[in-house]
């Protein structure tokens, strides 16, 4: 979803916005109006991201004349490929779009929740269960419209303040900036940010009296792991769910990172081919539930390992998948 949106909205001056229902606002610090506001007008400076958030920093309006010394955002490869665009022939001028002021404040925050997704698209196009639509000015691609869309409402937007993330290295990927929205600042670094320290996690991991699935899903210590993402890396790294974290051993645990970021980066790339061509669908678990797991979903089903049935155990009022001859407690 980041790398999807990251061209179209680079450079993108807010023209509207639209809140058709405000239970998707839950995590913004004021009423609707207020999120209206802010926002509109707003030039969007990228898309940032740490585990599932994904924030969209506001270029400072109150600068002036400072055009000339605005970043350059490449936007080589542009746009993503699957992202139709209002006019698809159109010639691209300039490769790149400089930015009004680099150093921005506050950014919308976005999270999907259990459902959510963004959706690019011409200013045509509505799609049902839309909860907020931003209208987009972009100084390249021209109108574009980002639907917010969340069947359960999970998700949500809001506008929040960046603060220091507390380290001198990039906050999220996608960004050089130090600076986080204030409600992701408690979030740990996802196993495939370049700045997630093995050693500290290893060492967080070993400190916490807690089981070992449950301390993956615990996005203060990691991020980015999901339930499916869990129970796949888990059974890659034959470590059953319920493992106590004091007696995974440490080369076991690294195991288990390993596995963690080839499920992450799978699933990011699955996720980049089954985009529809009409939109970017952000919903990246679409692609990777089609043909690659081995555990998740699968109670009942041969293990690819084993032969034996994949098991599915209540767990956290969700499941835990796993092979009872492939992952035992040690
Ligand atoms: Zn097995």
């Amino acid at each position: 979803m980041r790398a999807g949106l990251e061209p179209a909205v680079t450079g993108a001056v807010v023209a509207s916005v639209t809140v058709f229902d405000e239970r998707s606002l839950r995590r913004h610090d004021g009423p609707s109006e207020d999120f209206i506001d802010r926002l509109t007008g707003a030039t969007l400076e990228g898309a940032v991201r740490r585990g599932k958030f994904l924030w969209l920093p506001l270029a400072d309006t109150d600068v002036v004349g400072s055009r000339g010394t605005g970043v350059t955002q490449s936007l080589a490869g542009l746009p993503h490929p699957s992202v139709r665009l209002p006019h698809p022939s159109v010639h691209l001028p300039h490769p790149s779009v400089h930015l009004p002021h680099p150093s921005a404040h506050e950014a919308v925050v976005l999270h999907l929740g259990m459902s959510g997704q963004v959706l690019l698209r011409d200013r045509r196009t509505d799609d049902a269960l839309t909860r907020i639509r931003l209208e987009l000015d972009h100084p390249v691609l021209g109108p574009l419209r980002l639907n917010f869309v969340d069947q359960r409402i999970f998700g949500s937007m809001s506008i929040d303040a960046l603060v220091p993330s507390g380290d001198d290295r990039a906050a999220g990927l996608g960004s050089d900036s130090r600076l986080i929205p204030a409600q992701v600042a408690h979030i740990a670094r996802d196993p495939l940010d370049p700045a997630f320290d093995d050693r500290h996690f290893l060492a967080r991991l070993a400190g916490k009296n807690t089981t070992i699935k449950r301390a993956m899903l615990d996005q203060t210590l990691v991020s980015g792991i999901g339930n499916i993402y869990a129970d796949e890396a888990l059974w890659a790294a034959r470590i059953h769910y319920d493992q106590p974290t004091t007696t995974l051993s440490r080369p076991r645990a690294k195991a288990l990172l390993v596995e963690v970021r080839a499920v992450l980066s799978r699933a990011l790339g699955e996720g980049g081919t089954s985009f529809d061509a009409q939109y970017v669908n952000v919903n990246g678990a679409s692609g990777y539930f089609s043909h690659s797991l081995n555990a998740y979903g699968r109670q009942g089903a041969a293990c690819p390992r084993c032969g034996r049935p994949i098991v599915r155990d209540q767990f956290m009022n969700r499941g835990a998948h796993y092979c009872p001859y492939c992952q035992r407690v040690r």
